[in-house]
């Protein structure tokens, strides 16, 4: 049985560029864990991925959009 864990590693806010609105978003970080039984979960790999969502507009959208909309 696999399952995805996702986590928020950081809250801030930026510039979104869906909404084009200065609002706040969460940088989510995403792994998948498989487990056997009630055996403690293990990491099968490193995190999966990380994306940003912006909590005015909802879209998800890659964590690289952080890079280049900072709020001044
Ligand atoms: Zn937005």
């Amino acid at each position: 049985m696999q399952r995805t864990l996702t986590k928020v590693v950081e809250k801030n806010q930026f510039l979104c560029p869906v909404c084009r609105t200065r609002s706040a978003y969460e940088l989510k970080q995403q792994r998948n864990y498989f487990s056997l039984f009630f055996i403690p979960v293990i990491p099968l790999s490193k995190a999966k991925g990380e994306f940003v969502q912006c909590l005015h507009c909802g879209t998800e959208m890659p964590s690289t959009v952080l890079n280049h909309a900072q709020p001044e």
